[in-house]
């Protein structure tokens, strides 16, 4: 029986964030998170998926993928150095679209990893969006995985797991999601202690307010104690304390409707 996964959606739209933001990306969104971060846009993938063979799942990703140039499904591999009258996009070392796992946690399901392997192998850039509570050493050295540090207002800082900082390569990207003055208080602690900065991209994200039908009861309640902070306010703090940080902000929220599902 083949290897299956457990899928909530795949779609090509826009990478809204990261320092790939901008390009062309084949979303690949797996079912089910353990944490239940009190900020959380996605509740809707905790539960809601169908079982897809992996073979379908990649079918899928290649079909999004061909307009853009060669697919596996063309039996093209750049890495293979085979010739074709179709030619890849590629912006960088990047060919696009790009494919990123993302969740839910994709890392969850062991059975993304060797089709990440099976990507890379085929020449895409493979990013997954992780949350930090799972261990993330299993991922091909090729993929690219940007990893949350979550901060207190999250609910779920102290289901970090640590041993991934260890693990993280220059290709990574690390980002924290602040919504008040504690988590950033919290982030440029965390990035002076472990000199975060010499790893790997850091990413500073602001916390964009939940809309009512997005607040889903499971997630962890927001912080009474904590003072918010604004956009504005977080991009000033880091100028003025020079933090070797990426401000962004989940630029899909800003052209589409903010709770818009598939973009
Ligand atoms: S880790 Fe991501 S998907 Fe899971 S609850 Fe937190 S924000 Fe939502």
């Amino acid at each position: 029986m083949s290897a299956t996964l457990v899928v909530n959606e795949i779609y090509l739209s826009l990478q809204g964030e990261s320092t790939f933001a901008g390009l062309p990306c084949v979303f690949v969104r797996l079912t089910a998170c353990n944490l239940r971060c009190s900020y959380c846009d996605t509740a809707y993938a905790f539960t809601q998926g169908s079982k897809m063979a992996v073979e379908e799942v990649r079918a899928k990703i290649d079909e999004l993928a061909r307009p853009y140039g060669m697919t596996k499904a063309e039996g093209q591999s750049p890495n293979e150095g085979v010739e074709s009258h179709h030619s890849s996009f590629v912006i960088g070392h990047s060919r696009l679209p790009l494919v990123e796992f993302t969740g839910g946690e994709p890392l969850l399901q062991p059975n993304a990893l060797p089709l990440m392997k099976q990507l890379c192998d085929d020449g895409f850039t493979v990013l997954v969006e992780t949350s930090g509570a799972i261990d993330i050493s299993k991922c091909d050295s090729r993929v690219r995985r940007i990893m949350d540090l979550k901060c207190p207002s999250s609910g779920e800082s102290g289901r970090m797991h640590w041993a991934n900082i260890r693990q993280l390569r220059a290709t990574d990207e690390i980002k924290f999601v602040i919504g008040t003055e504690q988590d950033y208080a919290w982030a440029k602690e965390q990035i002076a202690t472990h000199q975060l900065e010499r790893i790997c991209p850091l990413l500073f994200s602001w916390v964009a307010p939940l809309l009512p039908h997005q607040q889903e009861k499971s997630l962890k309640p927001f912080p009474t104690d904590h003072t918010p902070i604004s956009r504005k306010d977080l991009v000033e703090r880091i100028v003025a304390d020079k933090l070797p940080v990426r401000f962004q902000l989940q630029m899909h929220k800003f052209i589409w409707p903010p709770d818009q599902k598939g973009v």
